[in-house]
């Protein structure tokens, strides 16, 4: 049974890295009816944050990114924090002492201080230089009777190579000559990540490692590893780095990396997924827009370019509008809420049914033209904001923009055009304090054919008093959403 794994270490905001081999490890699970794993690899106790765990637990929640086992759903190859596991680490690392594959080092951190310096000093590789690998029996167990702080450190092989099987990249050799021996267990007896790592994927069953590849020059070691302990090894493959413009890994100091930011700015987990799924793999047939059951079911290693994709944000912003527009327009809507609140659009997040009613139809045309869900408020102000001054020419302004606003001032000028929104308040003054779209068609299209003129002699000038803006949404739906009493006070406050 295909069992994977993500092992983050709850150091900060979850990581956008995170999700990026969450989603490949999460899809090629489902894609072989296996387990997905969750490990919290907190062995780092210096910069580890409580917060940070949970937050990562409620980022793959969010994206849903489900797994079947983790710290906080349990499962029966845990527990599933490195923390509560120290014990069995140094079970283990003792283990492949007795085996003699590993062996206690009791060299002072002044002495490896001085070793690096030296190196250092004759242009040497830094490495530990195996001072302590061929102690004997009886002077191990008479520093150890003294209480001389001890770290236990992996026997690597000082000849030979040591093979990567890579299933995205093939064959990557390592000289065993220029590989450390290893710390396994540190003095304060903590594991290192290398032998928690390795102790854990071994006992949680985990079958392939599937990870970013800056943990390659990592893979020997652990395959060293597992031929200490006798162990077979998992297939190993290693994504490509998602990277900023210039090429360098992805950093905050250019891209923002936390998932917190992406479901700040509104970007659905849907959108995030497919950007993320497109750093690394293509569906093929030139398609680009794929839901994660889609990606599930079509998924494999095959499909994965190795060239560093560049995480590219206009990109993310064009993947997440194709899917602002596939979603169910209640469900857009109901995320789009706080969105709307925090705008100052609505009080609080309980909408009546009518204002529900009235901003799904203000999404529905929104969304057309929308990144994220916080664009939309950005993006629907003409159904809000009853106050606003007509547009004046401004200096710089382009050829186009300054015609629009001439075209949209002078509208208001022309005998048509007064005679035109006489007659609209007349009209409008007539209805009910709902109005719908149909009887606003209705409405405009009369205007029309009482005045015998074309929509821009008649339809320039109200557009001008009912939304101030020479384009944008359709005036009968504007007129429908905001209803009688607005669209009045709005003639009323541009005409003033
Ligand atoms: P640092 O800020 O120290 O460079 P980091 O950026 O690697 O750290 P981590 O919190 O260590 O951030 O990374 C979280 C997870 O995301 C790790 O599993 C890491 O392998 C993965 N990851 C980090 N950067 C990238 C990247 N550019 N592309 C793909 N995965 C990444
Ligand atoms: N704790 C490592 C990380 O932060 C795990 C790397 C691995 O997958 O082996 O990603």
């Amino acid at each position: 049974r295909v069992r994977v794994r993500i092992a983050p270490s709850p150091t900060g905001d979850p990581h956008v890295g995170t999700a990026y081999i969450g989603l490949f490890n999460y899809v090629f699970a489902k894609h072989n009816g296996g387990d997905f794993l969750l490990r919290i690899e907190d062995t780092d106790r210096t910069r580890f944050s409580k917060d940070s765990e949970q937050q990562i637990f409620d980022a793959m929640k969010w994206l849903g990114l489900n797994y079947d086992e983790g710290p906080d759903v349990g499962g029966d190859r845990g527990p599933y924090r490195q923390s509560e596991r120290f014990e069995i680490y140094k079970e283990y690392a003792e283990k492949l002492v007795e085996k003699g594959e590993a062996y206690y080092c009791f060299c002072t951190p002044e002495r490896l201080q001085k070793l690096r310096e030296r190196q250092t000093a004759m242009k040497q590789a830094p490495g530990y230089d195996g001072h302590c690998r061929n102690l004997s029996k009886e002077e191990v167990e008479a520093k150890l009777a003294a209480g001389e702080p001890y770290t236990i450190r992996l026997k690597m092989p000082y000849e030979g190579e040591t093979i990567v099987n890579d299933g995205l990249r093939g064959e990557i050799r390592f000289e065993n000559s220029k590989i450390d021996d290893q710390v396994l267990l540190k003095s304060d007896g903590f594991p290192t990540y290398h032998l928690a790592n390795i102790v854990d994927d071994h006992l949680m069953g985990i079958t392939h490692v599937i990870r970013a590849e800056e943990w390659i020059s990592s893979t020997p070691k652990h395959i060293q590893l597992y031929k200490a302990f006798g162990w077979d090894e998992p297939k190993w493959y290693h994504m490509p780095l998602l990277r900023n413009a210039d090429k360098t890994k992805i950093s905050k100091r250019k891209n923002p990396v936390s998932l917190n930011y992406y479901q700040e700015e509104g970007y659905l987990k849907e959108g995030i997924l497919n950007f993320l799924a497109l750093m690394g793999w293509s569906f093929g047939e030139n398609k680009e827009i794929f839901t994660i059951e889609e990606m599930i079911e079509n998924f494999s290693f095959d499909k994965i370019s190795l060239g560093g994709p560049v995480f590219d944000l206009v990109k993310l912003g064009w993947v997440n509008n194709h899917h602002m527009r596939l979603k169910d327009l209640d469900e857009l809507t109901k995320l789009a809420i706080p969105y709307f609140v925090k705008a100052g659009y609505y009080a609080n997040e309980n909408l009546s049914d009518d204002e529900f009613a009235k901003l799904r139809r203000i999404v529905e045309i929104s969304r057309e033209g929308a990144h994220t869900l916080k664009e939309l408020p950005e993006i629907s102000s003409i159904y809000f904001e009853d106050e606003f001054e007509l547009p004046v020419v401004e200096e710089g302004m382009n050829k186009k923009a300054r015609k629009s606003v001439e075209k949209l001032r002078n509208s208001l000028e022309t005998e048509v055009g007064k005679k035109s929104i006489e007659l609209f308040v007349e009209k409008i003054n007539a209805l009910n304090e709902e109005i719908s779209e149909e009887e606003a068609k209705e409405i405009l299209h009369g205007l029309q054919d009482e005045l015998g003129e074309g929509p821009a002699a008649v339809l320039m000038p109200l557009r001008a008093v009912v939304t101030g803006k020479a384009r944008g949404a359709d005036l009968y739906t504007v007129i429908a959403i905001i209803g009688k009493e607005r669209t009045l006070k709005r003639v009323q406050n541009t005409l003033e």
